[in-house]
């Protein structure tokens, strides 16, 4: 019977089975451990194996004479040949190993095994023939090929006529399993297209994509003929079929979701004239900018519907973004709902807490502050203020969204720096509505707003990011001055210290941030305690304070009072004080060791300074030799302050897969495409989505139950 796309993966053929013979014993015993094996590479359906596809390829198609192979080596080229065993000892000099020479009419090979098994002895007994594959090198013992890949064959066994595929294994899965297995479900698995004729040949026509069973073929076992560069940098047919398929599958699925969410329900929150918003803009010392007002529109707007809003503020550093999330929250508290924003620091949201309750209570609006640090009486306070409703803003970290938080009737949902959480966190905030008092209605999500100072890049809005949509902060406040930074070798740190001690007699503050020790928490720590220690001794008419991680948060919040109401001229810090910290009067950064930052963290760091109306300074000292991606780093940040630019720069550098970052790519739906190399596919996949969802319902249900399986949820963020 063969097997369908969805049934549950069972064990390979074994050659036995797959000749008529019944299976031996000990092969069937293991099959539920072999499935567990594979489950961990997410090969759970026979199409999941169809689907998994190979790394690159060993060409075991020829045999080269021995004498060849040898005159041939030390190119670094693997070589295949074939040779009788004339000899097979265990040496001990110069350590103990398994040597066997072979030999055909061309000449001689030593074969070396460090580490062997008494079973790879008996193997390679004398006059058994090998067929042999690695890379000859001379060696101690001649030319010799150390841990070859071996195989006893019976002379003029045929080649195989196909490359061999390597596949992405795990720990436990031998190549040779994984072609059997993939093998077996390549020939039991029909794979029907589910690309109508009317899409293939519409707007996909000039792709001309070849059908996807062949492509499949073609890709698990290539004649040799095939161009290997091609099927190695993925430009191949075959492979540009399935990388279609695969951002098929993602279009039509954030093409749903969102959809979906157009579907649920959310409180409509029409603006009021006469509530709290406006008083509040009243009460505000200063005017928005018209890139806010614009943004402040666009939000309210999308909360007076009824149905829930999905958007991404972004801003650069410093353009304003929390007054707007402050203005959101006002229109849903004006509305009779609660507000939550959530931040990933404690000490980035400790400082929203700050602000908005000093901008909100004189109000009347009762806020709550609820994080990880609080005394467990504290916290149970802020939460029974979450749940009863009587809190209308509250507050905090991730503690935000742990179990036993409720809301009486969360209508917005605030998330900042909201790259810096994950995709479940994320969707956890929006999950806490409405599971408090009957008053709110149990079928409304609440409105999301996300906020982030780094740009998303084009490719990845159109892919990742596609339901969401986007408000853009053009501009910053007023009155700010640029900011102008300078590289300084680290041999130079005394005029750097000079400079300190000249801004903080001209009345300025100055942020110095520690080297980041990625290898040891302990040493970045120790590090900062002494970089504070050398900076009171050379600094003794000013006052210094640090602030660190490890520090417990009442010590941490003390520190950072501190240096707000400028009772601290310097700030020593780690990168704790990466994001959102808001310090105007604070106009010189001094960054250690900045070549070991990345730029979104040098972009966030800088962002400290330029605040407020003083000239301000970012100085990057480094350790020469710098390597070329730090050079280029460290440079880009000399030339320009500009987020956008910079996040374009950064993905140049580092391409998209780690400018996602593993929180949002690990179990990202994209294996096969790059959105660098094939972003070109990607407009034509969006079109195809469209068509299918108008015209095709059944051939998009077949599409995403291939390509997805049980992960569609990721994408809904
Ligand atoms: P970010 O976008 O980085 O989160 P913030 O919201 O922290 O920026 O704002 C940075 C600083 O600018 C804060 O001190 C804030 O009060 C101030 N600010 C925001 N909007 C304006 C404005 N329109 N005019 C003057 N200052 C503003
Ligand atoms: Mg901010």
């Amino acid at each position: 019977m063969p097997g369908t796309a969805t049934d549950p993966i069972d064990e390979p053929a074994s050659p036995a089975r797959a000749s008529g013979k019944p299976a031996p014993a000990a092969k069937t015993a293991k099959p539920s451990t072999a499935a567990a094996r594979l489950a961990r590479l997410g090969l759970r359906r026979p199409v999941d194996l169809v689907l998994h596809l190979p790394l690159r390829y060993e060409d075991e198609t020829t045999l080269e004479p021995i004498g060849e192979a040898i005159r041939r080596a030390g190119l670094g080229l693997a070589a295949q040949v074939e040779g009788d065993v004339i000899s097979n000892e265990v040496t001990f000099r110069p350590r103990r190993q398994l040597v066997v020479k072979i030999a055909d009419e061309t000449g001689e090979l030593t074969l070396r095994f460090l580490n062997f098994y008494g079973s790879q002895t008996r193997q390679m007994a004398e006059g058994t023939r090998l067929r042999v594959r690695g890379e000859i090198r001379g060696g101690f013992f001649g030319a010799e090929m150390v841990h070859p890949t071996v195989r006893p064959v019976v002379a003029d066994e045929a080649l195989p006529d196909r490359l061999t595929p390597v596949y992405p294994a795990t720990a436990g899965i031998s190549q040779a399993y994984l072609r059997r297995a993939i093998g077996g479900a390549l020939s039991r698995t029909p794979m029907p297209e589910t690309l109508p004729q009317p899409v293939l040949r519409g707007p996909l026509a000039q792709l001309k994509l070849p059908p996807l069973i062949d492509s499949l073929r073609l890709l698990h076992n290539p004649p040799p003929q095939e161009s290997e560069a091609a099927l190695a940098d993925r430009s191949h047919p075959a492979w540009v079929r399935i990388k279609f398929d695969e951002l098929l599958a993602q279009q039509i699925s954030l093409r749903r979701s969102q959809a979906a969410r157009r579907e649920k329900n959310a409180p409509s929150m029409p603006r009021r004239d006469d509530g709290l918003l406006t008083r509040f803009l009243a009460a505000l010392p200063f005017r928005l900018t018209g890139a806010q007002q614009r943004v402040v529109e666009e939000i309210a707007a999308d909360m007076t519907r009824p149905h829930p809003m999905h958007r991404l503020l972004q801003g650069d550093v410093g353009s304003g973004k929390t007054i707007v999330a402050a203005l959101a929250a006002c229109q849903a508290i004006d509305a009779g709902y609660q507000a939550a924003l959530m931040a990933p620091t404690e000490i980035l949201a400790e400082q929203h807490y700050r602000k908005l309750s000093a901008w909100l209570e004189p109000l009347g609006v009762p806020v709550a502050w609820l994080a990880g640090s609080l005394k467990t009486k504290a916290k149970r306070e802020a939460v029974a203020r979450a749940e009863s409703g009587e809190a209308k803003l509250v507050i905090g970290t991730h503690a935000l969204i742990q179990d036993g938080v409720r809301f009486a009737n969360l209508g917005l949902a605030v998330v900042d720096e909201q790259h810096r959480f994950g995709v479940a966190q994320r969707l956890a905030l929006r999950g806490k509505a409405g599971e408090g008092e009957p008053s709110a209605a149990p079928d409304k999500v609440p409105h999301q707003l996300m906020m982030s100072a780094t740009p998303i890049p084009r490719t990845l809005a159109m892919t990742y990011y596609a339901d969401l949509d986007v408000s853009v902060i053009d501009e910053l406040p007023p009155g700010r001055t640029p900011i102008v930074t300078r590289l300084v070798n680290d041999a130079r740190r005394d005029e750097v210290i000079e400079r300190v001690h000249h801004a903080a007699a001209e009345g300025r503050q100055v942020y110095w941030v520690c080297p980041l020790i990625e290898e040891s928490e302990a040493l970045q720590l120790q590090t900062a305690v002494e970089t504070c220690e050398t900076l009171v001794a050379a600094l003794p008419d000013l006052r210094v304070g640090l602030v660190h991680g490890r520090l417990p948060p009442a010590e941490k919040a003390a520190v950072m009072d501190d240096f707000s109401a400028n009772r601290l001229q310097v700030l020593v810090a780690t990168t704790v004080i990466e994001v959102g910290v808001d310090v105007p009067n604070a106009s010189l950064m001094v960054i250690e060791h900045a070549e070991r930052f990345g730029l979104a963290q040098l972009h966030q760091l800088r962002g400290r300074v330029g605040r407020g109306s003083a000239e301000s300074v970012c100085l990057l000292m480094y350790q020469a030799p710098l390597s070329p991606t730090a050079r280029e780093r460290l440079a880009t940040m000399r030339e320009t302050t500009d987020g956008f630019e910079i996040a374009r720069r950064d993905l140049q550098i580092r391409g998209p897969g780690e400018f996602l970052g593993a929180r949002q790519s690990g179990e990202a739906m994209l294996r096969f495409a790059d959105l660098e190399t094939d972003a070109w596919l990607v407009e034509y996949a969006q079109e195809a989505a469209e068509l299918m969802l108008a015209r095709f319902p059944e051939a998009v249900e077949s599409h995403l139950t291939r390509w997805l399986g049980g992960r569609e949820h990721f994408l809904k963020a």
